[in-house]
């Protein structure tokens, strides 16, 4: 029997507001527990919340940016739970009229082509504290640091039939929130976590299936696996004969397994209702079309302008463009050698190598910005070697040295005086008088080791042509 996935995500995205959501507390992430909280965000009784207008601010953007339609009249809501993390035993959120509704991204459909995934809505809400088990005194504490920061979710509708178009939504709207500046999407830290919800049903059926929920998970590997897992559990108990019952799981990605939580709350349980202590939100015309003419060029728009008036392939340009910061090292290193093709194939070969290597996130780069377009600037003006070029690169990307400075300190740079070039060549042909003879007997493949040993004398710092030429005019 064949069977087809049907997926849907709830993204959750901390938004780098500099304060939290309804009070005037940090939102920086880490701290000494309870540190960043005051009598509003612990929940004292008696206090009231005052909405941060950036917040409000931030969700617009993030809803233009996604092609939704912005609820000009909308409201926050209680949804009632108890939680150990949550001291107000309620979170303020949005039910009835969310901010932002009937969006779409668009993605790279598995069967090739594109196709769009809805947004049903995005609305806004406040984060809970984090509970912190302590196994040594067998006790769990609670830091409520995190209480009140402001949080955007991303509810799409179940259009993504594959791991791969999950990974490649998440990549797209992680890329569209960096770009416009509301959250650094740092999934480590939690900044981006995603609730997976899944069903499957037999190939062409109209109805769904039943659907299990698994809840923030926080990197890309690890909701590959988890929707592999899923889709595999669920097919075996429909092929067996036994239901898919609708709960919340939770994946442990180190057994890579998932087990059930609880079975899945709907929305009545919360009893929600209309947050009585914030008038609702009015947005006028003018707000969204200030917000709309403020957006910078998002990253599908930038891909296409990479390609046509940069002549760069496709590949290259999805990549650069899924990371701003990948995009500002390129339009930077692009300025300063006067050359985008460079600029990106430098990005392409050496730093992605780097980064793989060095397992390092294009946004926890360190370096210089300026410091690869110099390089490929000594580079083109034949100061230094290409083979200097990449060991200078690496020394930028590990220790943030100044290019131009480090060459120069180093004795780095190509040497122009040919006098030199060929007194040190000479040396090395009186140094090896077997290959010189094997060459003039005609074993024309000795003057490869001589232009070896040449190059090694010279530390690579002389054009390996020009070396070439010397011993041919020496030896010939
Ligand atoms: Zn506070």
């Amino acid at each position: 029997m064949d069977y087809e996935v049907v997926i849907g995500l709830e993204v959750h995205t901390e938004l780098s507001t500099k304060t939290k959501i309804f009070c005037g507390c940090t939102t920086e992430f880490g701290g000494e527990p309870n540190t960043h909280v005051c009598e509003i965000c612990s929940g004292m009784p008696g206090t009231l919340p005052v909405v941060n207008k950036s917040v409000i601010e931030y969700a617009i953007r993030t809803g233009l940016a996604t092609n939704c339609k912005i609820t000009q009249y909308n409201k926050f809501d209680r949804k009632n739970y108890f939680y150990p993390d949550l001291p107000k035993a309620y979170q303020v959120s949005q039910l009835y009229l969310p901010i932002c509704q009937n969006g779409f991204v668009e993605i790279n459909a598995s069967e090739g082509g594109k196709k769009k995934v809805r947004i049903h809505e995005i609305h806004m809400e406040e984060d809970a504290g984090k509970l912190v088990h302590d196994d040594f005194e067998d006790c769990t504490l609670v830091d409520y640091n995190r209480c009140g920061v402001p949080l955007l979710e991303i509810v799409s509708e179940p259009d993504m039939s594959s791991a791969d178009e999950v990974i490649d939504y998440l990549e797209k709207l992680k890329a569209i929130l960096q770009y416009i500046g509301v959250s650094d999407c740092k999934m480590q830290e939690g900044s981006l976590r995603a609730d997976v919800n899944l069903s499957v049903r037999k190939k062409g059926a109209n109805e769904y299936g039943t659907r299990t929920e698994m809840k923030n998970i926080n990197s890309f590997k690890a909701i590959k696996r988890a929707i592999e897992g899923e889709t595999e559990r669920q097919i075996d108990l429909l092929e067996s004969g036994e239901k898919v019952v609708q709960e919340t799981r939770r994946w442990d990605d180190s057994k890579g397994e998932s087990y059930a939580m609880r079975s899945k709350e709907d929305a009545q349980d919360y009893k929600y209702f209309p947050e009585p202590d914030i008038p609702p939100i009015e947005i006028s015309d003018e707000k969204i079309e200030q917000i709309k003419n403020a957006l910078p060029e998002l990253p599908e728009k930038k891909k296409q302008r990479y390609m046509e008036e940069m002549n760069l392939p496709e590949y290259d340009t999805g990549i650069i463009t899924n990371s701003i910061h990948l995009v500002r090292l390129f339009e930077r290193t692009a300025e300063i050698c006067g050359n985008p093709k460079d600029a990106a194939n430098w990005i392409m070969g050496e730093l992605m190598k780097m980064l793989n290597d060095t397992q390092t996130l294009p946004e926890d780069m360190k370096f210089n910005q300026d410091s690869l377009g110099k390089i490929i600037v000594m580079l083109n003006e034949n100061k230094i070697s290409r083979n200097t070029a990449k060991k200078v690169f690496e020394k930028v990307f590990s220790e943030d040295v100044e290019p131009e400075k480090y060459v120069k300190e180093n004795n780095l740079e190509v040497m122009t005086d040919t006098g030199a070039i060929k007194g040190i060549i000479e040396k090395v042909v009186a140094d090896n008088p077997k290959s010189v003879e094997e060459y003039k007997s005609g074993k024309e493949k000795a003057i490869q080791f001589l232009i070896g040993q040449s190059m090694r004398a010279l530390k690579g710092q002389a054009p390996a042509q020009e070396v070439t030429k010397i011993l041919h005019e020496i030896l010939d």
